[in-house]
């Protein structure tokens, strides 16, 4: 379940939530003046009749106006493109703030014809109406956010193979550069709470969603550092190379470790590394292993883990 904000139904507004699970737009019209109203109230926006019913649309409209948010409004938000938001204008003359799904950002033109796309946002079947290009084959979007496959066992492939007695191949391995991103997990809240029974942490501000949104700092729960930390082990990082030659491999612990950024319940996350140092100590030789976490499209990383591992 993502922490992202969901629509809180009114009495008044729930005929609009509820006609878009039913794949239907329903707007007020005032049987007073004729007009439309949006956003669903008690009175008609024009003549303040109270004669006002809700009416099906196709909600048709053009683009009013829009902008491209290269910074995510919240931290819920990240992803790996930016957010489309958007003004649209209905043929029935109200206008509605949505968000722009199925278009290059080269597509997009004020004053271009647009239709609604239902978008499903959540697994109690709640629905926000985005829009797309009149063009564009696009009825309907599932935006739940699941679990991403695990990933399958790697093919045998060729990795470099590097000797522990090689120790000009050893320092060639070190780079500023990171390896390529890893598989994608999702860190949700069923997985923060399971971490909060095992740790004892159960601070409110990781396992409850609802203090959480009202109090805290990150309009939700967030996952503990220390769980995101382990879930190492579940990114498979490819580095590219292979020590061989070694008759023991410990972790030794890390030389840093930070948390720089939360990771929002709901949040896709993925991991990327790089050889920091590899030096002869008298145990054996010990490799620096930078491994970052981030949100999915956050640049900021999650968390930071210069691990030392130690060959003998
Ligand atoms: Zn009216």
């Amino acid at each position: 379940m993502s922490n992202k904000p969901m629509p809180i139904q009114t009495a008044i507004s729930a005929p609009f939530w509820d006609g878009l699970k039913a794949g239907k737009i329903l707007l007020q019209h005032c049987s007073a003046c004729a007009k439309w109203t949006f956003y669903p109230r008690r009175h008609c926006s024009h003549c303040l009749s109270d004669q006002v019913e809700f009416r099906e649309v196709t909600g048709a409209g053009t683009l009013y106006t829009y902008t491209v948010a290269r910074i995510p409004t919240l931290p819920e938000f990240a992803g790996p493109d930016p957010q489309l938001l958007a003004v649209v204008e209905l043929d029935e003359g109200v206008r509605v703030n949505t968000t722009l799904v199925g278009l290059k950002e080269d597509d997009i033109k004020i004053g271009m014809r647009v239709k609604p796309v239902r978008a499903r946002v959540s697994e109690d079947g709640t629905v926000l109406l985005r829009f797309t290009g009149a063009h564009v084959d696009l009825v309907e979007i599932d935006e739940v956010v699941k679990q991403p496959e695990a990933p399958v066992a790697a093919d045998v492939k060729s990795v470099r193979q590097v000797p522990l007695t090689d120790d000009a191949a050893l320092q060639s391995l070190v780079s500023e550069e990171f390896s390529p991103w890893s598989n994608q997990l999702l860190v949700d809240q069923a997985m923060i709470n399971q971490f909060a029974e095992l740790s004892g942490d159960n601070y409110w501000i990781h396992t409850d969603p609802e203090r959480a949104r009202k109090e805290g700092p990150f309009g939700g729960t967030i996952a503990h550092g220390a769980l995101v930390q382990v879930l190492t082990s579940k990114l498979n990082v490819d580095l590219g190379f292979e020590i061989t030659g070694f008759t023991n491999m410990v972790n030794y612990g890390s030389q840093r470790l930070r948390f720089p950024s939360p990771v929002p319940a709901g949040s896709l996350i993925h991991s990327r590394g790089r050889v920091k140092s590899i030096e002869k100590v008298r145990s054996g030789t010990q490799m620096v292993l930078e491994l970052n976490i981030h949100v999915v499209g956050q640049e900021r990383p999650a968390v930071i883990n210069d691990l030392i591992i130690l060959y003998m």
